[in-house]
């Protein structure tokens, strides 16, 4: 459906779970509160939200979290999700963790694609970004997702002072691996300060000093803002998600669904529509919610380029990133 500037929304990010295996620096902080599992939406309650945003128009999916994959049966909703009529496609934003014990199963469940982040490829300095995360797991989990045949993108936020001077290393990664890498400027959502952002018209300049061949390339690679950059003949290449410096809100597609069962329209502002009154009501009632939802969903995001200051207090894992 059409939202109330006319722009049309098929896209929404299903949050299924606020814990994670990690504790990424600019995400969650250590002893950070989570939601008792009472308050999370079941998986019956998922897809039925997901059936009715179908109807309303919804075609592409993507499960998140916190770390979707640590909540049990995570791969069934995904199967099933998969079956809703209208439903185009279902991919999965993962820190790659566990994600190789996972992969055959969402093979096996349809899943179109999946996106790993990946922040670092110096393996302390990933551990201290992620909390403890441990960079062969996954490297691993992405070797294994490439060669699964599973579309495969990679994530990355960059920090000031932290993983700035990586940046031409993770775009070699992208080059040497035949993937796509995107870097997604740091928004100042929860705990994160957007003044310790990178912007994308720096990563561009760097990355264009060193491969003066990179071309923009217009193929729509997702679903998202993402703009590409690609070398002739060499595969692999870089996505820049300019979300402070390049605001895209005009094109915006998607709404988000979190793991308590808020609609937000924008990940910006802390307002949103509670659908779970609604699951107690008709299906034609719980659609026109999901409507009223969608027509709350703002002109554009109120970000500054400095500093705090979204209107959105909660960790970026509470909402789904
Ligand atoms: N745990 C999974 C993961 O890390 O991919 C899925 C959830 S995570 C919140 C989804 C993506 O949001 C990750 O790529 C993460 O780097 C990104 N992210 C988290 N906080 C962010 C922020 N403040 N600004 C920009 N991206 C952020
Ligand atoms: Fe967990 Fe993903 Fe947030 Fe890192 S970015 S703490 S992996 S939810």
């Amino acid at each position: 459906m059409k939202d109330s500037f006319g722009r049309t929304i098929d896209y929404l990010r299903v949050s299924v779970t606020d814990r994670c295996n990690l504790r990424c620096i600019y995400c969650m902080p250590e002893g950070c509160d989570k939601v008792s599992m009472a308050q999370i939406l079941t998986y019956e309650e998922i897809e039925r939200i997901c059936r009715i945003a179908a109807s309303a128009g919804i075609s592409k999916i993507k499960v998140t979290g916190g770390e979707p994959l640590v909540r049990l049966g995570c791969c069934h909703l995904i199967r099933s999700l998969k079956s809703i009529e209208g439903v185009k496609e279902v991919t999965l934003t993962t820190n790659g963790q566990i994600l190789g014990r996972f992969l055959d199963e969402l093979k096996d469940a349809g899943i179109d694609g999946i996106n790993i982040s990946l922040d670092s490829l110096k393996p302390e300095r990933y551990s201290r970004l992620t909390g403890g995360g441990s960079l062969g797991k996954t490297l691993e989990a992405i070797d294994l997702a490439r060669a699964s045949g599973i579309r495969t993108k990679i994530n990355s936020v960059l920090l000031s002072g932290v993983n700035e001077d990586e940046i031409l290393s993770l775009a070699g990664f992208a080059f040497r691996t035949g993937l796509l890498l995107r870097f997604i400027e740091l928004m100042p959502i929860g705990i994160a300060d957007s003044s310790l952002g990178i912007s994308n018209e720096k990563v561009l300049k760097l990355l264009l000093e060193k491969w003066p061949d990179l071309e923009a390339d217009s193929t729509p690679w997702g679903n998202g803002p993402a703009v590409y950059y690609r070398r002739p003949g060499i595969r692999g290449g870089i996505g820049l998600i300019s979300a402070i410096h390049g605001k895209f809100c005009a094109g915006c597609n998607r709404i988000r669904l979190t793991s308590q069962g808020q609609i937000k329209p924008c990940l910006c502002y802390e307002e949103g529509f509670d659908l779970k009154p609604y699951l107690r009501e008709s299906d034609a009632e719980l659609e026109a919610a999901l409507k009223k939802a969608i027509l709350m969903k703002p002109l554009e995001h109120c970000f500054p380029e400095e500093g705090f200051g979204s209107g959105e207090h909660r960790l970026m894992s509470q909402i789904g990133g």
